[in-house]
């Protein structure tokens, strides 16, 4: 076997069952959150009474970024309508939304000095809108008050209100819409059975529909019983919905409670993934053992936007 294939087999079967894999390896160990930095971003997240994913997710690079200042806010509360067997967060009755939120999200941007910011949320079924009203806000607010930074959001898939709630948040004009895909649609019914694989892509689609501006992003997991073929389907399906920015990290299985892990997808797999991934003609990509969404998302934006203006460049100078 090439050491660079991702997985041991070319064929998709579906039948295939692989055993649960207990140690994590060394590419996966991180270092304990232990610096001045880290507390400070602590201490003004808990001040301002902002969630973050990087906590409730038990994030892995929570060290390295808090360290930078680089925190992902978890809007709409911390309790979840869904149930993914994949996610930390907790589930159950959400409580109603606060209306202090997005003036605290522009608070923390501009106290943490931030060029480029992450907002996701919690899945809020219970809410007519289901919470694109409260992005709009958070948005609104950032432009107002920290107009150079860059917004990137995260959000859920707005299952029946999609197309209204696409449209509203659009409108708003964050730089990056990022909805994750999660993993292939096999596995949907047990990793993410809340959710539509098409009606998730069809989301990302809507979002260039509405204005090709705005960049696209969209990341999987890997680890979970996914077979290569079925990843390679996804960049295939995500490039037809013109996603530019593909990330790809390990899944982690947070407590016992949640789905297993299959597989520790070695970190040589991950570089071949995400050369076919560039192959395939996303704008950017990241993968690696530890990439999360937010995970050097500034970066990686400021990385994107001159991917596409030099791709402008070259098409212009064609004529
Ligand atoms: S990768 Fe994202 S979620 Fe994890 S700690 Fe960094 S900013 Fe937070």
């Amino acid at each position: 076997m090439n050491d660079l294939s991702p997985s041991p087999s070319p064929e998709i079967d579906a039948t295939c069952e692989r055993a649960p894999v207990q140690r994590k390896p060394d590419w996966i160990r991180v270092k304990a959150p232990v610096s001045r930095e880290y507390g400070k971003t602590r201490d003004l997240m808990r001040g301002l009474g902002l969630n973050t994913v990087c906590e409730e997710a038990a994030c892995p690079n929570i060290g390295e970024c808090w360290t930078k200042k680089h925190a992902t806010v978890m809007i709409l509360g911390d309790v979840c309508t869904r149930a993914c067997a994949f996610c930390n967060v907790k589930t159950g009755m959400p409580r109603k939304v606060d209306l202090s939120e997005p003036g605290h999200v522009a608070e923390a941007a501009a106290k943490l000095g931030l060029e480029h910011i992450v907002i996701t949320s919690v899945d809020r079924d219970d809410l007519p809108d289901g919470g694109a009203g409260q992005f709009v806000k958070v948005i609104e607010e950032l432009r107002k008050n920290t107009p150079n930074t860059t917004i990137e959001i995260l959000t859920p898939d707005f299952r029946g209100k999609m197309r209204a709630a696409v449209e509203a948040i659009v409108a708003a004009g964050p730089d990056v819409y990022n909805h994750n895909l999660e993993t292939v649609p096999r596995l949907y019914p047990t990793i993410r059975p809340g959710a539509r694989y098409y009606a998730s892509l069809r989301l990302l689609e809507e979002v260039k529909a509405h204005n090709p501006l705005i960049f696209t992003k969209s990341g999987v997991m890997l680890g979970l019983g996914e077979q290569r073929l079925e990843v390679h389907q996804v960049m295939d399906d995500m490039r037809s919905a013109q996603i530019d920015f593909l990330t790809m990290g390990q899944y982690l299985r947070p407590t016992p409670k949640h789905a297993e892990v299959m597989e520790y997808v070695t970190p040589a797999a991950f570089a071949a993934y995400g050369a076919i991934a560039r192959a395939k003609g996303f704008l950017q990509v990241a993968a690696s053992p530890l990439t999360r969404s937010s995970y050097h998302a500034g970066d990686d934006f400021a990385q994107m936007r001159a991917a596409r203006e030099a791709k402008l460049a070259k098409a212009a100078a064609r004529g």
